[in-house]
């Protein structure tokens, strides 16, 4: 696929997100009564990739609570989103769950007590109820890519298992991880599904609730500071959102209280992050004043 500058480069280390088409872009934002507007690819669906730890974290809390975060951190990385460097200084534990490694290791959390199987199916099956819409689907082939080629994350994997910060076996944890980050959704299905996150842990039009609201505020923290690995304070800055990105060129951001919003363009910027994707957000804050540190 032609580069293009002016868009981003689309990820080509999984070689099967590699032929997505550079030109696509979508965006669909969704207001607590429910109220959608969506543009352009709103309905296509794309690899979410890390987007997919917003909610492995959201189903981590709800297993074991706070016992979470004596396997994984809180701290923004300042590191790439695949780095090494910082778990030999920290004896094997992540400093985030959104950096891949703190991703791996909140999956082998989900997957302790199950089969690999049992633990995907529980991830897409909450991903199908939050968005209310059975058709989403793990894209195997973007899976079965990745797990021929993640050479980083299966050395992740195995040092923290040196420290005993991973439990089971790692091939398991890394294919549930994989497979997980092969999930595909379209804008709309994924501003559906992260509706919990901006109206304080419930989904007012359906008015029910999936976490409390002190739940929610803390991911949403999360998100803020460590959603866009070592762009987190550019996102921060720029648009004033908490938000999540993936390598797929997703984007989940959240306006607490007004709306969920997704917006996908696959070219990437330097770190990782959706180049359009962030573009597109930071001109829907400052025209809609949703910036979560001022109206002006
Ligand atoms: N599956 C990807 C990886 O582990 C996720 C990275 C991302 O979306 O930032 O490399």
């Amino acid at each position: 696929m032609a580069a293009r500058p002016d868009r981003g480069e689309v990820a080509s280390y999984i070689p099967e997100l590699a032929g997505v088409d550079p030109g696509a872009f979508g965006m669909v934002a969704i207001d607590a009564e429910g109220r959608v507007a969506a543009g352009g690819d709103a309905d296509l669906p794309f690899s979410i990739q890390s987007i997919s730890k917003v909610f492995t974290l959201t189903l981590a809390l709800g297993m074991v609570g706070d016992l979470l975060w004596r396997r994984v951190g809180r701290e923004p990385s300042g590191n790439p989103f695949n780095s090494i460097v910082q778990l030999e200084r920290e004896r094997g534990v992540p400093r985030n769950p959104f950096i891949n490694a703190g991703a791996i290791a909140v999956t082998d959390v989900i997957l302790s007590g199950h089969q690999p199987r049992e633990a995907l199916g529980e991830i897409l099956r909450f991903l199908q109820f939050l968005a209310q819409d059975e058709t989403i689907y793990v894209d195997r082939a973007v899976a079965e890519s990745e797990k021929r080629t993640g050479f980083r994350n299966i050395a992740l994997a195995n040092y923290m298992k040196s420290f005993g910060v991973i439990d089971n076996p790692v091939d398991f944890t890394l294919g549930v991880y994989f497979h997980h980050c092969a999930i595909a959704m379209t804008c709309r299905q994924l501003a559906m599904a992260g509706r919990y996150l901006a109206h304080s842990g419930r989904i007012p039009s359906a008015g029910s609730s999936v976490v409390s609201p002190e739940r929610a505020r803390r991911i949403n923290a999360l998100m803020l500071t460590c959603g866009h690995y070592d762009g987190s304070g550019e996102f921060a800055y720029r648009v004033g959102l908490p938000g999540k990105s993936g390598v797929g060129g997703g984007i989940l951001a959240v306006a607490p209280g007004k709306a969920s919003i997704a917006v996908w363009s696959p070219g990437l910027d330097a770190n990782g992050n959706s180049h359009l994707g962030r573009i597109a957000l930071e001109k829907l804050a400052r025209r809609m004043g949703w910036s979560i540190f001022g109206t002006e």
